[in-house]
């Protein structure tokens, strides 16, 4: 199999380029190491691409994205774009990019480590082993219905408008991304919406039981509202494998089940179009202003999403486990930035973290052949 890629990488704005220089070593690895040739476009988006084009995502930029076989990104924003108008805030350029590349289906894996398990706030034995992937619908849904807006009602009221609204299509595609995702898991999907009050929930239950009957009658499906996955969420988490929601429920579970794991620079995320079109791979979180350029950042975010990139997007699976394994070796030899610095461990810079992951990666047989 050809292992001819182009990337696109962004590292963005605050420890964004620290993180992603690791996962140059990670690069340069499966180039010396397992037969991978990539060319890379780096460019800037964000903050940093303001300062430099006048706009957080330029065309140009953008056009690069849509001509590799992956984007990965580090995080966006800082305080010295607070004052910036809102359009060309760093935030817009993410905004932009995610809607101009047609991603409408967010991945969010909370994934709990086992030599981090005390780093959750529940109890060990809850989130042991957890493994949970959250299927959001990125594009639709109430955050960009029609009508929506603050209306003046004169005497000193106004009224705030948003509309929550799907259509077949929209349903349909994120549903199949959420069931092909099951098959190579412990293929099961979880369904979330508000069915038993909102018509858009109606539909999305329906028109996703009608999709589980037509195509993928082979994967366990069960409807869930979505209150009610917020409460099983803390209470058992792990009955869930794969959970498909939309937009806005999408957005408030994916957090709570990130929280499940207990460190923010763990969490990798990946966003998919069509199949075919590159995905987008970015860690959950943001540019952490307060520790840029400190050697503090968690680069294992952003090397997990990468990982991400090289199953969903380069096809490269093996790899991908490979890596995920490294990750895992890694912690449970006690290496440890800050953020996850515990008792008995040893705490390490973000460049030291990333070389005894390439150190880790070094002693792990190759998976593929
Ligand atoms: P943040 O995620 O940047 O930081 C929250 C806290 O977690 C901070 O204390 C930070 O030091 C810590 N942290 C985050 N990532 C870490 C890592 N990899 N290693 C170690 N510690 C880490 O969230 P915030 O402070 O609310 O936002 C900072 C900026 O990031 C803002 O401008 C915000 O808009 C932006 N942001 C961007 C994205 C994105 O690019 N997708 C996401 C969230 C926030």
């Amino acid at each position: 199999m050809s292992k001819e890629f182009t990337l696109t990488i962004l590292p963005g704005d605050g420890i964004g380029h620290e993180a992603m220089a690791e996962v140059q070593k990670v690069i340069t690895w499966l180039e010396e190491k397992r037969g991978f040739n990539f060319t890379l476009h780096e460019d800037d988006i964000g903050g940093a691409a303001y300062d430099r084009y006048g706009m957080p995502l330029a065309d140009e930029t953008l056009e690069k994205c849509q001509k590799s076989d992956a984007v990965i990104m580090g995080s966006v924003g800082g305080p010295q774009w607070d004052n910036v108008d809102y359009n060309k805030r760093p935030e817009a350029g993410l905004l932009r990019l995610r809607k101009e590349m047609g991603l409408f289906a967010n991945l969010r894996p909370a994934i709990v480590f086992d030599a981090l398990v005390e780093a959750s706030t529940l109890k060990p034995e809850i989130v042991k082993g957890l493994d949970i992937l959250i299927v959001r619908e990125l594009t639709g849904g109430v955050y960009f219905g029609q009508p929506r807006g603050i209306e003046d009602l004169g005497d000193g009221q106004r009224r705030g408008v948003n509309t929550q609204v799907y259509e077949t299509y929209e349903i349909e595609r994120v549903a199949r991304v959420a069931f092909d995702l099951a098959r190579k898991r412990n293929n099961k999907v979880t369904s979330c919406e508000k069915a038993n009050v909102m018509e858009s929930g109606k539909l999305w239950r329906e028109d996703v039981a009608a999709l589980h009957s037509k195509e993928a009658s082979d994967v366990e499906l069960e409807h869930m509202y979505a209150d009610n996955c917020a409460m099983q969420l803390l209470r058992n988490p792990a009955q869930f494998d794969v959970i498909v929601t939309d937009n806005l429920f999408g957005d408030i579970l994916s957090d709570e089940a990130a929280m499940l794991t207990g460190s923010l620079g763990m969490l990798p995320s990946a966003s998919l179009g069509e199949t075919g079109k590159p995905g987008l791979y970015e860690p959950v979180h943001g540019s952490a202003p307060d520790i840029a350029g400190q050697g503090k950042a968690n680069p294992l975010a952003t090397i997990l999403s990468f990982a991400m990139a090289l199953r969903y997007s380069l096809n490269c699976g093996d790899e991908a486990t490979e890596i995920e394994k490294a990750v895992q070796a890694v912690l449970n030899g006690g290496t440890r930035t800050p953020d996850i610095m515990a008792d008995g461990c040893n705490e390490v810079s973000t460049s030291a973290m990333g070389d005894a992951l390439i150190q880790g990666l070094n002693q792990s047989k190759a998976i593929a052949a």
